[in-house]
């Protein structure tokens, strides 16, 4: 059995070796690194698959969130609401711009916002609500915008860890997550579901002048060359990495299935396990498993990890401490027990290797240590 890893990018390099190596010389022999035809090629081919009218490319997801916020015009006051159970990110960069971030709890079940407690968290302040797709499925995307519309919101989708998975409307549309809101922010990271070689980005909006400001904003502000009518910051997705991502984009779909696929193995084993939750799936939603997360009952977490570890499994906690108890967000003054689900989430949820590479066999193993470990 080969070594089993969180994410297996070396199997997953070797099995398109030829055209990634290609794809990336061709980059090398025309030394168009930055904004090379690569760039645009790729581009061309993620709005024909998001079915969105602009991509705009940028340097990471991070980023991608930043200048989304600063193109709608947010500013230092404002308010924007987003969710404590996620990577630091995605209130990193509110926080930043000196906008005020507002937390409001999320759903036990799917890990998201909990759209419920949307409305309270609103005041004249807020500008923006940032949904984060977390590990793979969407947020109660229609309530969002209903409510966005409403205050007359802007709505940024966090995508980064859920390419390809779908919103499914009541009257039955179908639509790519990212593509929803006024902006989607994605990012390529090697881990995500649709990875670079290094770091990557891109934001998503069907609106012409919103892309118009988030070209500007990642060039510098600059709309006409050497004319800067704003602020900006350089933010450039790399030639070499979109013509990683190009040929990667031809195998996201397949990627997602494996992902999935392989959730559904684990899905069976932990059935109607007393001390395990397995994840649940909205109705409204396909989920593209950038993580699978159980939760915890009744057993030491720690302890079970730390058996693992010693079985050569690598597991995980997302994220063992909300944002809202994070130190760098202590200026906000919440408190614990401000979020309970989020802080309980935080003490119970493990998520254990999903990726597109992974056997049948290594899966099996898995099961059986944590399965054995859980009998303790
Ligand atoms: C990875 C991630 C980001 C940040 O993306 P980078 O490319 O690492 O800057 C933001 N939000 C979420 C939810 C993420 O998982």
């Amino acid at each position: 059995m080969n070594p089993i890893r969180m994410v297996d990018l070396k199997g997953q390099y070797e099995k398109i070796k030829k055209e990634v190596d290609e794809s990336v010389l061709q980059v090398i022999e025309s030394t168009a690194f930055i904004n090379g035809p690569k760039v645009k090629e790729f581009q061309a081919h993620l709005e024909n698959y998001l079915g969105v009218k602009h991509v705009i490319p940028c340097a990471n997801g991070t980023d991608a969130l930043q200048v989304s916020l600063m193109a709608l015009g947010l500013k230092a006051g404002d308010e924007v609401i987003t969710s404590p159970f996620t990577f630091i990110a995605t209130a990193e960069v509110v926080g930043l711009l000196g906008i005020t971030c507002k937390f409001v709890d999320v759903e036990w079940d799917t890990f998201n916002l909990d759209v419920t407690q949307l409305e309270k968290a609103i005041t004249p302040k807020t500008k923006a609500i940032i949904p984060v797709h977390l590990f793979g499925q969407s947020c109660n995307m229609e309530k969002i915008a209903e409510i966005a519309e409403k205050y007359e919101l802007f709505v940024v989708e966090d995508v980064c860890q859920a390419i390809g998975a779908e919103f499914v409307f009541k009257n039955g549309e179908k639509k790519k997550l990212g593509t929803i809101g006024d902006t989607g922010c994605v990012s390529f990271f090697p881990s995500k579901n649709l990875g670079c070689y290094g770091d990557g980005g891109a934001i998503f909006t069907n609106d012409d002048e919103i892309a118009r400001k988030l070209r500007g904003i990642c060039n510098h502000g600059m709309f006409k060359q050497y004319h800067h009518e704003l602020l900006g910051v350089n933010s450039r997705l790399d030639s070499i990495q979109a013509a990683v991502l190009d040929v990667k984009l031809a195998h996201l779909d397949e990627y997602n299935a494996a992902r999935k696929k392989a959730a559904g193995f684990y899905n069976k084993m932990f059935e109607n396990h007393l001390k395990l939750e397995t994840p649940t799936i909205s109705s409204f939603s396909t989920h593209v498993f950038h993580q699978y997360t159980l939760k915890m009952k009744n057993a030491n977490r720690e302890a079970i990890i730390e058996k693992m570890k010693e079985a050569e499994i690598p597991v995980m906690i997302y994220y063992p401490i909300p944002l809202h108890l994070q130190e760098a967000f202590c200026y906000l003054g919440y408190k614990k027990g401000d979020f309970p689900v989020a802080e309980k989430l935080c003490d119970c949820v493990i998520s254990l290797p999903v990726h597109t590479e992974l056997t049948e066999e290594q899966q099996r193993y898995i099961c059986e240590k944590l399965l054995e470990e859980l009998k303790n």
